[in-house]
């Protein structure tokens, strides 16, 4: 995962007042019941332009929810022209006069329940809506959005959230990624499910997320339509879209499941290096169920970008994506393990608040010292030791707090590195029975949910019975490199042994953090 500019675009944009920060829409909808509120109505009222998120208060949008997007698109490889239709349906959760989505392309028409609609671009990446009729909380909303544009080359602070390469495409970001190819509620506390359809010229492979309910149909033109299927719900940032030139390879899963992997054809040297690493998904989403509990989605893979494509990897939701910077040292597993650890943590639990990152990237980057241990190359204590050793006292390390980074520092190293020796340091507390008890209680209690720091902490002292007060905040939340004691102490005071894994995870990190 990574992000760019989200926290100049955040600086950028106004900063939306009145948005209920702990609101689930989808809660709030079930709360408020199907229709009018029995006292006497008051007047519709604008939906906010943000979720009020504290690090990103204008990503998503406030009085609807959505249950599912269906995107109907048309690429042209050659100019990276992006066309189409994104039909979402949403229900209604206060009295609307009008309200948002989150977008970037040139907007045609909207219509919402058949009627043509007004709409106007606000701020940076807010597309705001007026329906001609009244909406009632409660009210299903079919809103259809016709719109076409280069995403290259629609910029935000000089920056596309779309990759542009030299077969086709990338929409592949975190946290900004939809804005660039179809309208939503862009914030992980409104979850939906969505339809991918996408024409491209004959040759041309297209892939996303979930399964493919069709196999590629033939169209007018020398054309084929690719579509993909989301049956779980997911955050949108979750989604993604490649097309280009990819050699695909179908499997079936030891739990069944559809494998879907795609290498790009351009990555020539490196293509049997991605090969050996994501080849073994299958069998790390099968290691990784018997320590987070069950996979939480209908179909597993990978996607091998290309070489011109992006630099990180994200865990797009049943398979994530990889930039061919992890291949260059030969096979990598361990981009696997993080970014499939992130099914559980961050794809089915999101967070419910852009500063909870740690629940994401801490626990992917655990879930790879635990791959360390179980492959031979090193304890997940071997690797606590030598992390802390690594980063002097005095060094910057130590001034990011993984529990709330600040905007400008979620993809930060220590939300990483800081982060897994925080879990270790759970796990030192609470002892491996407590631990490997707490991971699977949390993935299931927020199941294809959301969640937060707190609820996390609430959770692992309800299972371990104990106060965890002191590990959350020495760990997560005060700046400085906390002291260790006793033989922890001797052990970090001189420079411990360096790990078999170390060399690997560090370039790993290096590329998925900034
Ligand atoms: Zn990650």
């Amino acid at each position: 995962m990574r992000r760019v500019l989200a926290a100049a675009i955040a600086a950028l944009t106004v900063t939306t007042a009145g948005a209920a920060a702990t609101a689930d829409p989808g809660q709030a909808a079930a709360r408020s019941g199907w229709g009018r509120p029995a006292l006497a109505p008051a007047a519709p009222t604008p939906g906010d332009p943000g979720l009020g998120d504290s690090y990103f208060p204008d990503y998503g949008n406030g009085g609807y929810d959505v249950d599912h997007y269906d995107i109907r698109l048309r690429y042209e490889p050659a100019t990276d022209q992006l066309s189409g239709t994104t039909t979402i349906l949403a229900r209604a959760t206060q009295d609307l006069s009008r309200f948002n989505l989150d977008f970037l392309l040139d907007v045609e028409s909207v219509r919402v329940n058949g009627f043509s609609a007004t709409f106007a671009r606000e701020g940076v990446h807010e597309l705001a809506i007026t329906a001609p009729r009244p909406i009632v909380r409660g009210q299903s909303l079919t809103i259809v959005v016709k719109y076409a544009g280069v995403p290259s080359e629609t910029l935000v602070n000089g920056y596309s959230g779309w990759t542009r390469t030299a077969d086709g495409g990338l929409a592949v970001n975190e946290p900004e990624s939809a804005w660039w190819w179809y309208p939503s509620n862009d914030h992980p506390l409104d979850k939906a499910n969505w339809d991918v359809s996408v024409s491209v010229p004959a040759g041309v492979e297209v892939l996303s997320n979930g399964v493919q309910p069709r196999p590629p149909l033939a169209e007018a033109g020398n054309r084929m339509r690719w579509s993909w299927r989301s049956t779980s719900p997911g955050a949108t940032y979750e989604s993604f879209l490649a097309v280009g030139q990819y050699d695909i390879v179908t499997d079936t899963a030891p739990n069944g499941q559809p494998v879907v992997n795609a290498y790009s054809t351009s990555l020539g040297a490196l293509g049997p290096a991605a090969r050996a690493s994501i080849e073994r998904t299958a069998e790390i989403v099968d290691w990784e169920s018997t320590i987070f509990g069950p996979y939480p989605f209908e179909a597993q893979g990978g996607v091998a970008g290309p070489v011109d494509g992006i630099g990180f990897a994200l865990e797009t939701q049943t398979r994530p994506v990889y930039g061919p910077g992890f291949w260059r040292r030969g096979s990598n597993t361990y981009v696997v393990v993080h970014e499939n650890a992130h099914q559980w943590f961050g794809a089915s639990v999101s967070v419910a608040d852009w500063r909870h990152i740690w629940l994401n990237e801490g626990f992917a980057s655990y879930a790879e010292w635990l791959w360390s241990e179980e492959q031979g190359e090193g304890t997940a204590q071997e690797l606590f030791d030598f992390t802390y050793a690594t980063y002097p006292a005095d060094d910057e390390f130590w001034q990011v707090t993984p529990g709330d980074p600040g905007a400008d520092n979620v993809f930060d190293g220590a939300v990483y590195d800081r982060g897994a020796m925080a879990l270790h340091q759970l796990r030192l507390a609470v002892g491996d029975d407590a631990f490997f008890r707490i991971l699977p209680q949390w993935t299931a209690a927020h199941r294809h949910g959301n969640g937060t720091v707190e609820q996390f902490q609430a959770l692992a002292e309800q299972v371990s019975g104990q106060d965890l007060n002191a590990v959350f905040t020495t760990w997560l939340f005060t700046k400085g490199r906390p002291e260790l004691s006793g033989s922890a102490a001797a052990r970090t005071a001189t420079a411990p042994a360096e790990p078999k894994s170390w060399a690997r995870l560090r370039e790993s990190h290096r590329l998925l953090a900034h």
